[in-house]
């Protein structure tokens, strides 16, 4: 039996990246996860029969978020997905299908990138959440994927992005006093630079790991593991007095 066994959870954007990660691990800990992509269908099946094979529960959510509509279909597949599992609710749910537009200045960026990454990284765990409150059982967790880029400022990051997750953040901070009667905990989790996707194209440049491994206590780039765990963390009873705060998970950046 698993720490989370009898849990349900959905992550968001767990095609791929730290997201597959996150619901690899807590399908480990004995959840049954809903697998959130965005167009990547492929991969999400992948992310699911990864969980299977490691003898887990997974179904996969179809949903483009930022679009019109998003919620209603996201809605549609989670709950066909729950129903097929004889279940209605969920436990945890994490926040994590994030957009960054790497490298693009305040000096570039344009109205267009900018509203796209407010729509993916804020309005889309606004409404997620909003949908989803009927649904959270007493007890449960949100979890927001963040970023370090709060904490500490970059050159190379748009300005936009970090603007994003301290929407998140400042949403995290509210709405775990809203849901303390309901003792469900929300957190953010403040990632560093990790290997994924999303940072595949800088940090195939050596200068540019060596400039971020100088920067971080530790002494290396981040893996998916380090963060699955931390967010595996919080979401077990463990965590059950920790809410409203922010978990660094960066290997010390900039300290
Ligand atoms: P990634 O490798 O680019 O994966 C992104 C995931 O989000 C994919 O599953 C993707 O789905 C989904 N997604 C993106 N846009 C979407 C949309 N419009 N609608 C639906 N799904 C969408 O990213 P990652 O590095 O794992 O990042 C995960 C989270 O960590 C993000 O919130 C990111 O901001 C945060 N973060 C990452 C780093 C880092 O260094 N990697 C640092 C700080 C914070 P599809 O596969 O279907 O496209």
């Amino acid at each position: 039996m698993g720490s989370l066994s009898g849990k349900i959870a959905l992550v968001t954007g767990s095609s791929r990246g730290i997201g597959r990660g996150i619901a690899e691990r807590l399908a480990r800990d004995g959840a049954l996860v809903g697998v959130h992509y965005g167009n990547n269908e492929a991969a999400a099946k992948e992310t699911a029969a990864l969980i299977s094979a490691a003898g887990g529960r997974a179904f996969i959510v179809g949903a483009e978020l930022g679009v019109p509509g998003d919620m209603d279909t996201l809605m549609a597949g989670l709950v066909a997905g729950l129903e097929a599992h004889g279940e209605s609710t969920i436990d945890i749910l994490v926040h994590n299908a994030g957009l960054n537009f790497m490298g693009r200045s305040i000096e570039v960026l344009t109205p267009e990138e900018f509203d796209r990454m407010i729509a993916v990284n804020v309005k889309a765990p606004f409404f997620l959440t909003q949908r989803l409150l009927p649904r959270l059982r007493e007890g449960g967790r949100i979890i927001n994927i963040s970023s370090v880029s709060t904490r500490v400022a970059s050159s190379g990051d748009s300005i936009g992005y970090p603007l994003s997750k301290g929407a998140l953040d400042v949403f995290s901070h509210a709405l775990a006093k809203y849901l303390g009667p309901r003792r469900i905990t929300v957190n953010a989790v403040g990632v560093g630079y990790t290997d994924t996707d999303m940072t595949a194209e800088v940090l195939a440049d050596p200068a540019h790991v060596e400039r971020n491994v100088s920067r971080t206590a530790l002494g290396r780039i981040g893996q998916v593991p380090d963060i699955a765990d931390a967010v595996a963390f919080l979401a077990s009873d463990e965590a059950r007095w920790i809410t409203g705060t922010k978990l660094d998970v960066s290997g010390g950046v900039g300290l």
